[in-house]
């Protein structure tokens, strides 16, 4: 095992990953900007590096800081989090470089699945369900595109190969569309990403958003952690999550969740990561795969009872899984609720000093967070300060512990986005069975 471990991230995945190291017994260094030197891990950590001024690009993203706050602490890997330099191809190869260990999968896989046409390829291969599409890059025949489009069946969606968060992606309705938004969408991506391949797929309209973690080591042993649904988005961001996923298909379910561990097998993955896929009719559909332990872990975590965490650095470390397929059990359903620092109307951000930090408790309620009383909310960052997950023995359990926990949170000083997680979680039509991507900016009036 490792003996130190540099955590390149902030908030509250820094702790986690830190709670994680300090259950393992491995000493922590954290590294962080200026104005994040109040943070909890920070204050917790063994060794702690400044590795910047306030904004990301200098801090957070600083490739050479980093590695030299690993050189001079005599570190042995660095763990990436989420965001910032988690899927980084170019990052995880310059850590390696360096001679320490990257926590994650190799630069190859990262660089792989970050090309959209690439991951679906690998997927097929491993029969993986995808989205019914041009099976490759759109060439510049025009007449070609507009047949592949119609045997689609419109609406179809033009993406960007090298697309990520959202960006690089246009809906066409109807034929007459077509030509001019492919020409649009390969301006953007070369543009964005510098690199103009556009692919087509059909567009799904109704979709439930439903992910597959999985969990690999390096020796070919490759486990899933099942299902869950974070259908509840705005603006493409995840908001609740939950595990399992309600109401799918169990057949599908089967297949989907042995083609994904199968997927890992095959392309060499190390480490956690997962499988997105876009659900309807009773079918999965991939869409992409996220090299990286996510936001909404906990809520596996949770069901399962493995520390994904501990399981991601153990591997990196060289050991294999702790567990089989076999001894991993799914135990009643988790709910998570991410509480971010802003107005709940207008959704801007409420950065500022928490003047009162009461955080909700009893059984079944976990909360990650870095905030305290008295903690100042800085500008420069995600606004999510704390994630509350909940843990029943039914969903409806979890559920009502969620309300419970939600009611009795207090965060003064700033505003969050409690009162719409309240509304969610009381919300006949989400209570009663899954609900479609588009659901919750209906509700509130977005779309
Ligand atoms: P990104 O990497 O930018 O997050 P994704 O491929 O994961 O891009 O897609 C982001 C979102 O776009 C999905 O969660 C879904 O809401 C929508 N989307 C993508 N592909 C389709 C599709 N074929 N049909 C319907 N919606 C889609």
């Amino acid at each position: 095992m490792f003996e130190k471990i540099v955590i390149a991230n902030r908030g509250e995945i820094a702790l986690r990953i830190l709670r994680a190291c300090r259950q393992i017994g491995i000493q922590s260094v954290a590294v962080h900007s200026v104005c994040d030197r109040n943070l909890k891990h920070v204050k917790l950590a063994d060794q702690t590096v400044c590795i910047g001024p306030n904004p990301s690009s200098q801090s957070y993203l600083n490739v050479p800081a980093i590695i030299a706050a690993a050189e001079v602490t005599d570190a042995q890997a660095i763990h990436p989090g989420y965001g910032f330099l988690a899927e980084n191809a170019d990052f995880a190869e310059r850590v390696e470089q360096s001679g320490f260990t990257f926590i994650g999968p190799s630069a190859a896989t990262i660089r792989l699945m970050g090309n959209k046409v690439a991951a679906i390829e690998a997927m097929q291969a491993a029969n993986v369900p995808t989205v019914p599409g041009s099976n490759g890059p759109l060439g510049d025949d025009d007449e070609k595109n507009q047949k592949i489009a119609k045997d689609l069946g419109f609406p179809v969606i033009v993406k960007a190969a090298a697309g990520g968060g959202g960006r690089g992606m246009r809906v066409v309705h109807s034929e007459s569309e077509l030509l001019s938004s492919i020409q649009i969408t390969k301006a953007e991506a070369k543009a964005a990403f510098g690199d103009a391949t556009v692919y087509l797929e059909k567009f799904l309209e109704k979709p439930r958003h439903v992910e597959v973690q999985v969990l690999a080591d390096k020796y070919g042993n490759a486990i899933h952690l099942y299902d869950r649904d974070c259908s509840l988005q705005r603006r493409h961001q995840k908001v609740l999550e939950e595990a399992p996923a309600p109401s799918v298909d169990p057949k599908a379910r089967t297949q989907v969740l042995e083609a994904c561990v199968k997927a890992c097998r095959n392309m060499g993955y190390v480490g956690a990561g997962t499988f997105e896929f876009l659900y309807e009719d009773d079918r999965f559909y991939f869409i992409e795969m996220n090299t990286r332990v996510q936001v909404e872990h906990p809520v596996s975590e949770m069901v399962t009872g493995i520390d994904i965490i501990h399981e991601q650095i153990s591997v990196a470390a060289g050991n294999p899984l702790s567990v089989t397929q076999d001894e991993i059990e799914l135990n009643g359903n988790a709910i998570e609720c991410r509480i971010n620092a802003e107005n709940p109307n207008t959704f801007l951000p409420s950065p500022g000093l928490i003047s009162r930090y009461h955080p909700p408790g009893g059984p079944g309620v976990r909360v990650d967070s870095h905030i305290y009383s008295g903690y100042p909310v800085p500008p420069h960052y995600d606004s999510m300060i704390a994630k509350i997950i909940t843990h029943g023995a039914t969903r409806e359990e979890a559920l009502r512990r969620m309300e419970v926990a939600l009611s009795e949170t207090l965060i003064d000083g700033i505003q969050t986005n409690i009162p719409m997680q309240q509304d969610i979680v009381t919300d006949e039509k989400f209570l009663s069975g899954p609900v479609s991507i588009h659901y919750l900016e209906k509700k509130l009036g977005l779309s």
